[in-house]
């Protein structure tokens, strides 16, 4: 199982879909689970891994964000990754601090994911980029010291995001 978390509208439903395109042989199922969950998917893809789609989270719902999403963590058994996914024009904003705090509090083992990079020139994403990186070295302990720089319209970076998913996951093809 990994999941896939960021504020609303950081393209993350666009990432989802741009991941599962490539894989046309894959069916992917989407369930619902019943409980607190109108806002949190999961997509079985095929028999290789789940996938959760965390609800977004924005200015005015961080406390039902972090309610939802601290009671799915602490049942997690098998969560083998968390997707963190920030946006790379605006970089990482403050209601990002909220899911950042959450999986260093619970000490889960994240990646950030760097969304719509075909949005900005090439000099402001390095310029973006460099700023994240140099806060995943500086004030993380528990983030992946690569990130991943995507774009769902381009599909720049969904290839190698892929090959991660399917390392981490055990299913390199
Ligand atoms: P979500 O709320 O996180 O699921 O965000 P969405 O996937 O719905 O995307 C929010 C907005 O950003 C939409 O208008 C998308 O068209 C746009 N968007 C998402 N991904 C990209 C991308 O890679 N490039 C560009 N240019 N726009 C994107």
């Amino acid at each position: 199982v990994v999941c896939f978390i960021g504020r609303s509208n950081v393209g993350k439903s666009s990432l989802i879909k741009a991941l599962f395109s490539l894989a046309p042989e894959v069916e992917v199922r989407v369930s619902k689970k019943p409980g607190h969950t109108k806002k949190m998917n999961f997509f079985r893809v095929g028999k290789y891994f789940t996938l959760v789609d965390m609800p977004g989270y924005g200015y005015r719902s961080p406390k039902d964000f972090v309610d939802m999403v601290e009671a799915y963590l602490k049942e997690r058994t098998n969560l083998k990754r968390t997707f963190l996914l920030v946006d790379s024009v605006v970089g990482i904003q403050k209601t990002d601090n909220i899911a950042i705090e959450m999986c260093e509090e619970f000490a889960l083992p994240y990646v950030m994911v760097l969304t719509k990079i075909d949005k900005s020139s090439k000099g402001h994403l390095l310029k973006q980029v460099l700023q994240i990186q140099k806060f995943v070295n500086t004030q993380t302990q528990g983030c992946f010291p690569q990130l991943f720089p995507v774009s769902a319209v381009t599909y720049s970076g969904i290839h190698l995001l892929r090959c991660f998913i399917a390392n981490v996951t055990g299913n390199l093809d």
